[in-house]
This record gives C-alpha cells, sequence and structure tokens, in this order.
C-alpha cells in the first residue's frame, strides 16, 4: 500500500487537480493507493469564517462563493451526466454545510475536495473507494486513539481488497462521542501519516508545492536548497520550530510504524524532494536547516538550526553569534537548546534577517576563487603579509569569495614556488629549504608557473625589479607594488608599464606606496577623472621626517642628533638617515601623488629644499652626527622662535598649479612654517596628511597612520583583492 498526500494548493483548481491524479494514477499502477487530500487552498480558512458569521446572509453569500470555486471545478473536469452528478453531489454538501453547527463549518473543506478527486478517479475507469476519514480516525480526550484508528483503518482497507485506489479526506476525525472534529491546522499530512501506519503502507509521499524540506524558507532565502535526506528527529526539530511544510505530529506515527516518508512538489513530480527516514545517509555533524517562528506573546521570534549529531556545541554557537554580529544582529540573549538543535532569540524585526545570516554561514558554500599569489620580499613589510593572509584567510573567504594562496615567495636569496600553497605558518621552513634566487630565478619561476588571475606582490626596496613586470604583465600577472623606486621612473617608462599592464588585461595596483593604507592615491584619481582640475596638492608624507619633528622639543626635550639615531636604530629611516632628510624618499612619493592626478613630473621639476645644509651630505655618517650634534644649540633656538609665534614646522611635498612652470604645476619639496589652522599643525608620530584643493569645491583632506608594516600589509591585500 501506498499513501500519497497533497496539500491545498495541489489541488487549488481543476487543472491542479488532474495533475495530481496523473501522479496518483501513475502510482496506482504499481501498488493500491490511499489518496489524502486537504481542502482547496484557502477554503479552511473560509470555512472558518462561514462558521463564525452570526449575519445569515453574509454567510450564505461566503458559502455561494465557496461553492461557485468548487462547481468551477467540477465544470472544467466532467461533461455531460457526470458532471450533473457531481453537481448535484456538491450541492448537496453545501446544502448540509448551509444547516451546520459553527464548529462543524470546517470539516467540509476536505469533504468537497476530496468527493470530487473520487468521483474524477471512478469517471477514468479506476475502482476507486470514497474512505470516510469520519469513521476512521478517531480522538480520545483531544488526541488521536490510534489503535482504534489504526484498527478502524486496517479493516476498511481488507475489506475492499479489489479498490485501487482508495481518497480519504485529510485533516478531519471524529471523538469520542461521534462528533466531527479536526487534527489542528495543516493536519492532513498527520491524517496520511495514520492512514500509512494503519494500512502498513510501504510509501508515504506528501506532495506541496516546494521541493521537499529546505534549507530554509525560500521565500525567506533565495538560496536555500532542498535537504535530500534526514531523520525523523531532525526533521520533527524543523517542523515543530517554524517549517511549514510539515505538520510536526505527522513524524510521530512514521517513525513509530518505521515508515520512511517523502515530502515532493506536485508542480515537480520528478524531483525526489526529501526522504524522511531513521537511518538517512547523512554524515555525523552535518547541518539540516534554519528556521524560525515569532513568539508574539513575548514580542521575538526563536531561531532554530538543526543539525544531525553535532559533535561541538559550542562551536556551532560561536557560529550562529559570529554570522549574527557579522549582519549587525544583535540577539537577545544565548544560544540556547539542546542536542542537535540550536535556538537563539532575535527581535521580530530582524527575524528573516538572521534566518539569512545563519543561512548563509552554515549552508551557503558559495564558489570560492582562489588567488594565486607570489611574494617578493620577505622583510618586514613580507613577513607581516604573510602572517595577515594567515590571519585572515578564513574571513576573506567568507566575505568576499575569494582566496588569497601563497603560490610563491622570495626574499633576496632564496625562493619557492608552490601552487598548491604554502601555509603561511610553514613560510620560513619552506623558503630557507628554496632555491637559489639569483640572477632572477624566482621571477622566472613565477612566469614558467602562474596561473592566468595570479597577482605579483612586490614588497621589496629592489631598485631594478621593476625591469621586469612588463614580463609579468605579458605572463598574465597581475602587480601590486609597495615599493616606490618602481614607480618613481621616467615618466615616460611609467607610462609605458601602465599601457603594458592595460594591453595584456590585467592590473597594476600601487596605492601603498603613499600613505601605505590610506586612500590616497585611490581619491586622487578619482578626482582627476572628474575633470575638476586640481588646484594644488601638499602632502606632509614622510613618516620618518614627521615623527622627528613631532618628538622634537627644543630645549624641553632630547636632541635632534639623539632622536634622529634612534629612529635610525628602530628602522624607522632608510638605512642612512640623510635620504630620508634630503628628501628623496619624499620626492618619490610626489611624483607619483602628481602622476596620479595627471601631472606627468619629472624629479627634475621638482625643487628641494632640504630640511639641512650641503655640508650635511658630503661627509661619512660619523661626521654627520657630528655636525649634526654641533648644531643642536642652533635647531635649539629655532624651536624657540616658532614656540614663540605659535607655529611649528613641517617637511611639506607640493604641487600647485603655476602657468609659468614647465608643466602648469610647480612642484616642492621643503620645511614650511605651519599656523594652528593649518591642517598639518597638530600631527601625531607617523601620521601623514594630505590635503587636495581642487577647482570647485572644498579641500579634500585625508589624515591618519601612514607608517608601519601592518598598515603596508592591510594595504597590500587590499590591493590584492580590489
Ligand atoms: N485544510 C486544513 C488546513 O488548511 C488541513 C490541511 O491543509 O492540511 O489547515
Ligand atoms: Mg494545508
Amino acid at each position: 500500500m501506498q499513501v500519497l498526500k497533497f496539500g491545498g494548493s495541489s489541488v487549488a483548481d481543476a487543472t491542479r487537480m488532474s495533475r495530481v491524479l496523473d501522479i496518483v494514477l501513475d502510482a496506482a499502477a504499481r501498488d493500491r493507493v490511499i489518496l489524502v487530500s486537504s481542502a482547496i487552498s484557502g477554503c479552511t480558512d473560509a470555512l472558518i469564517e462561514i462558521g463564525a458569521t452570526a449575519d445569515s446572509e453574509r454567510r450564505t453569500q461566503q458559502i455561494e462563493a465557496l461553492r461557485r470555486r468548487h462547481r468551477a471545478i467540477a465544470r472544467r473536469l466532467f461533461t455531460g451526466a457526470e458532471r450533473e452528478r457531481m453537481y448535484a453531489e456538491l450541492d448537496g454538501l453545501f446544502s448540509e454545510l448551509a444547516a451546520a453547527e459553527p464548529e462543524a463549518c470546517v470539516s467540509f473543506g476536505e469533504l468537497f475536495s476530496t468527493r470530487i478527486l473520487a468521483y474524477k478517479a471512478a469517471c477514468e475507469g479506476f475502482s476507486t473507494q470514497w474512505l470516510d476519514a469520519r469513521e476512521l480516525v478517531r480522538t480520545r480526550d483531544g488526541a488521536v486513539d490510534e489503535e482504534q484508528t489504526y484498527s478502524r483503518i486496517r479493516a476498511a482497507v481488507q475489506a475492499a481488497p479489489e479498490v485501487q485506489l482508495f481518497v480519504a479526506p485529510g485533516f478531519i476525525a471524529s471523538d469520542e462521542n461521534g462528533c466531527v472534529t479536526t487534527l489542528g491546522r495543516g493536519g492532513s499530512d498527520y491524517s496520511a501519516a495514520l492512514f500509512a501506519a494503519g494500512a502498513g503502507a510501504s510509501v508515504l509521499e506528501i506532495w506541496t508545492d516546494v521541493p521537499g524540506l529546505m534549507t530554509a524558507n525560500p521565500k525567506v532565502v533565495p538560496a536555500a536548497v532542498t535537504i535530500p535526506d534526514i531523520s525523523y528527529r531532525a526533521a520533527l526539530s524543523l517542523a515543530e520550530n517554524g517549517a511549514k511544510v510539515l505538520y510536526a505530529p505527522t513524524v510521530g506515527p512514521a517513525m513509530k510504524a518505521g515508515i520512511a516518508f517523502s515530502i515532493r512538489n506536485t508542480f515537480d513530480p520528478r524531483h525526489p524532494g526529501t526522504l524522511v527516514s531513521g537511518r538517512p545517509p547523512v554524515p555525523e555533524g552535518a547541518w539540516m536547516g534554519v528556521t524560525s517562528r515569532s513568539v508574539p506573546e513575548r514580542g521575538e521570534a526563536v531561531v532554530c538550526l538543526v543539525g544531525e549529531a553535532v559533535s561541538s556545541r559550542s562551536t556551532a554557537a560561536g557560529r550562529i553569534l559570529s554570522a549574527l554580529a557579522e549582519a549587525g544582529i544583535q540577539p537577545l540573549g544565548e544560544v540556547t537548546g539542546e542536542g542537535d538543535c540550536f535556538f537563539i532569540r532575535v527581535r521580530p524585526t530582524v527575524e528573516q534577517a538572521a534566518v539569512g545570516a545563519i543561512h548563509h554561514e552554515f549552508f551557503e558554500h558559495r564558489r570560492v576563487t582562489v588567488i594565486p599569489v607570489f611574494i617578493a620580499g620577505y622583510g618586514a613589510v613580507g613577513h607581516e603579509l604573510v602572517r595577515l593572509i594567515g590571519l585572515s584567510a578564513a574571513r576573506i573567504e567568507r566575505r568576499r569569495g575569494r582566496s588569497i594562496r601563497i603560490a610563491g615567495l622570495s626574499d633576496s636569496r632564496r625562493f619557492v614556488v608552490d601552487l598548491r600553497g604554502i601555509p603561511p605558518g610553514e613560510a620560513d621552513a619552506r623558503l630557507s629549504a628554496g632555491q637559489s634566487a639569483a640572477d632572477g630565478a624566482f621571477i622566472d619561476a613565477v612566469l614558467a608557473a602562474a596561473p592566468r588571475g595570479s597577482v605579483f606582490v612586490d614588497c621589496t626596496d629592489d631598485h631594478f625589479l621593476h625591469r621586469r613586470y612588463a614580463e609579468l604583465f605579458r605572463g598574465a600577472l597581475g602587480i601590486v607594488t609597495s615599493n616606490r623606486r618602481s614607480l618613481a621612473l621616467p615618466y615616460v617608462q611609467y607610462a609605458a608599464l601602465k599601457t603594458e599592464a592595460r594591453q595584456n588585461g590585467v592590473f597594476f595596483r600601487y596605492d601603498t606606496t603613499v600613505g601605505n593604507a590610506l586612500p590616497i592615491l585611490e581619491s586622487l584619481a578619482s578626482d582627476a577623472n572628474c575633470s575638476d582640475g586640481i588646484e594644488s596638492i601638499e602632502a606632509v608624507i614622510s613618516c620618518t621626517l614627521n615623527a622627528i619633528i613631532t618628538a622634537y622639543d627644543g630645549e624641553r626635550g632630547e636632541s635632534f642628533a639623539t632622536l634622529l639615531r634612534r629612529a635610525q636604530d628602530e628602522g624607522l629611516t632608510e638605512s642612512d638617515p640623510r635620504t630620508d632628510l634630503g628628501g628623496k624618499d619624499v620626492l618619490r612619493k610626489l611624483l607619483i601623488l602628481a602622476r596620479e592626478a595627471g601631472v606627468p613630473l619629472e624629479a627634475e621639476d621638482v625643487e628641494i629644499s632640504p630640511m639641512l645644509g650641503p655640508e650635511f651630505f658630503d661627509c661619512p655618517l660619523d661626521e654627520f652626527y657630528r655636525r649634526l650634534v654641533a648644531c643642536e644649540p642652533q635647531f635649539i633656538a629655532r624651536e624657540a622662535e616658532l614656540d614663540a609665534a605659535a607655529q611649528r614646522q613641517r617637511f611639506v611635498a607640493s604641487l600647485r598649479r603655476d602657468p609659468a612652470a614647465r608643466l602648469g604645476y610647480r612642484a616642492e619639496i621643503k620645511m614650511q612654517r605651519v599656523d594652528p589652522e593649518s591642517p598639518f599643525y597638530r600631527i601625531s608620530g607617523t601620521e601623514n596628511v594630505i590635503v587636495v584643493r581642487s577647482e570647485y569645491s572644498a579641500p579634500l583632506v585625508i589624515k591618519g597612520a601612514g607608517e608601519g608594516v601592518r598598515l603596508a600589509a592591510t594595504g597590500i591585500i587590499k590591493d590584492i583583492l580590489m
């Protein structure tokens, strides 16, 4: 015996009823069938309203509307004498409804639908028998009396061995006094399970309008998918906690009788749907679905995540909380529940968002794009980059659907290339066991191995690496560089590199070369593209000098020489700190800035006034420091003078519109005195400040931390993912 149950939307009209009969008659060719049906959709609601309507005229109208819907179905399904007979039968039932007690009204819907189905099947030539569920399904004290129900069903079925198809109304039953009652809203599923258990059916199918039990309500979460197999327990948990497809009491009789049942889609009969059984072929710890239900009396909603044989409750709870936090949802308490069920309470307004966030975390395995990354340079920035990639890989994957894979790494002596990925934790070991990097061997290996979509990262200080950028571009690698030397080239070379990248359809990103992770270049480039002509760029961008100048406090603090030497020892300056003092590094940054703003500036265009006279530059380093110490009284005097004028001095790089200059812009790097109103006045430590003035808008001021390996590495990752 097979039991097939169809819900209200599966029998909503004549076309759908025909489809149901196709499915049922197909099954009946294999084995006997009990077809259990709901009322046509909306009918039960209408009947409840009819039962509650006291006004007799209105009641008559409501009944008439329902009668017309059913007659319309009969008109489409039957012709001639059959149609007249069906009309007569329906009219009889509708007169009973008109005379029924208010509480009996609700039971008529299933009578209407199943009478039509049974008669249609009979007209098609099947030996069909309608079963009166009111006689068979019995309740006692408000609960189904299973023993009685099963024996009555068994008897009814055995009494008619010639019948191929039984048709039974779902939902309805009668109580110990013989009065008609129901099994609760959505109760037809339960009826079907009772018929299956009573008749000892080997097949139980619940046909509905979605493809089975899904990982979430597809109307709330479009990414929800069908759960192919699930245990009785997990299915019960989903049903009890908000999954509307399955009426929770259904599970009990099936489970007790050991009948595996499936939930299938009437509108897609070939879809296998969900099979609910005792031992589903599901790995332990698998997640099944997320549901929610509102608890209006407490003004909250409860979201429920269900799994099978979950091993670590705390891990799951942590994932739930972080998924909610990431979606900006504050739960109303801790994750609770037991076994394989997890509950979290939220405000009703965020119920759907919470379901979406948890579904995303546990069920949506987006295709992850792997980005192979080849890193040249394993100094302070390189180390930090490798460490950060290791730290943030999981988050980046979850948020961006992309995974950064270190496929190659090189310092000045050795390199390693491995397309399967070098785990960040093993980078040191793998590199020291690597091959010799002499004669550009790393680049050769990268060019030979790199798949399309790879990224080459230059975080070296190398003077010549840029000479191989063009080859890398031609090898379909994008380049991210934090190496200013590779950009502060003569303009033609710089422009040629950019063209090469464009022609090969790959990117060339160097946002960290000015201001590290600060969004300086990107803002400049977009401003320039908007043709809001740039009037001036002023920048305090030497981290080294900013740190020393802001720390220097004349007589009150340490000497200039002491501060500089400490900065040098801490690796904050270039190996010869005079490179910074002389403005060379700032010059590179200014070139990059100007070019990004569309001004093809050359080093020769820039007028540099170093902060110290020429006598400091043409001597060995020791001598330099001696001269610096000797000059300290002058530094103190200047600091006192600045204090008196309420001014400070800053090493400013600037580009200003000047029609007389070669490119229409004048570029300078020099010490400037600034007043308290200046954005440069208050700078702490290694902060960078850039002020961009354009023709029409108010100045753009970008200020923030500009130094530090952490920021450099962050900026590089940003460039890789951009
Ligand atoms: N017709 C009833 C209801 O709407 C029972 C069912 O559809 O399962 O609740
Ligand atoms: Mg229903």
